[in-house]
């Protein structure tokens, strides 16, 4: 682990291809640190030890490893509900099994931190969809706190309060929260410089991202993603309150669209941008 420097600047990016060209394209991006995604179907046999060894080569800190799932689709909030992370009932076994999975491979890597979209919380503590996530949170959270991992939930698909609400009642101390500024924005769940006088405490890493809220003429839709600077999350003010609630760790760069090229131009432009706003 490198020593990083307060609100480091960081990248949000995607195993899948040779690590050590991964993490030369990363760093070629300005940065040296980041946040590593499995996707649900990649293999995970050898892997730890092939990134180790690119890890070292490169001299590139992971903050995070998180987990995706097999059959996860982001097209509107209805699919979302019905696809993302533990609250399916069908693929709930597979995708505890496969967290647990890149909760290994973090450990192997030295990583402390794991995180993923748990999906769409029901608010009615009694719904039996609710208990089971909340029991499955829980068995995630122990067996990463066996290898000294915190456990974090991505914001976005559920207000501030409601998702304080169920951390409590998950109650185990490592559990944290991965906070997606545009997410909460992309939802419809709230402001997010507002969510974090409710969830600043319990945030351990943060998403750079940006987005427009949902258009009110579909319902479902979510908003639109934007490179950094150029939706409604307000950066500047966003840097602003991670500073004012004592955030010291890295500000992780998303840019999740399709085209690659564009994505690094925007995640470079990006970079340029946190610079800026972070030495004020
Ligand atoms: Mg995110």
């Amino acid at each position: 682990m490198l020593n990083l420097r307060p609100l480091e600047i960081g990248v949000m990016f995607w195993a899948g291809r040779d690590p050590v060209e991964t993490l030369a394209e990363v760093k070629s991006l300005g940065v040296r640190c980041g946040q590593l995604g499995i996707p649900g179907g990649l293999s995970l046999q050898g892997a730890a030890e092939a990134w180790k060894r690119a890890l070292e080569l490169e001299q590139f800190s992971l903050i995070t490893v998180f987990c995706a799932f097999t059959g996860e689709d982001y097209a509107d909030i209805p699919t979302v509900q019905d696809t993302v992370g533990f609250i399916p009932r069908a693929t709930r076994a597979e995708r505890e099994a496969r967290t647990l999975e890149v909760s290994d491979f973090a450990a192997a890597l030295g990583v402390s931190s794991i995180a993923l979209h748990v999906g769409f919380v029901p608010e009615d503590s009694s719904n039996p969809d609710y208990v089971a996530v909340r029991e499955m949170v829980r068995r995630v959270c122990d067996h990463a706190a066996r290898h000294n991992q915190t456990f974090a939930l991505e914001t976005g698909q559920e207000p501030a309060p409601v998702l304080q609400r169920f951390m409590e009642d998950v109650n185990r101390p490592n559990l944290w929260i991965n906070f997606d500024p545009a997410n909460m924005i992309l939802y419809g769940s709230g402001d997010p410089v507002e969510a974090l006088d409710v969830l600043g405490s319990k945030v351990i890493s943060v998403h750079a991202k940006d987005g427009d809220w949902p258009p009110r003429d579909r319902p479902g839709a979510l908003g639109e993603e934007k490179p950094l600077g150029q939706g409604s999350v307000g950066i500047a003010r966003f840097i602003r309150k991670l500073r004012e609630i004592g955030y010291a760790d890295a500000l992780n760069i998303e840019r999740e669209i399709p085209d690659a090229a564009q994505r690094l131009l925007d995640i470079k432009a990006a970079v340029e941008l946190l610079e800026k706003l972070r030495d004020v």
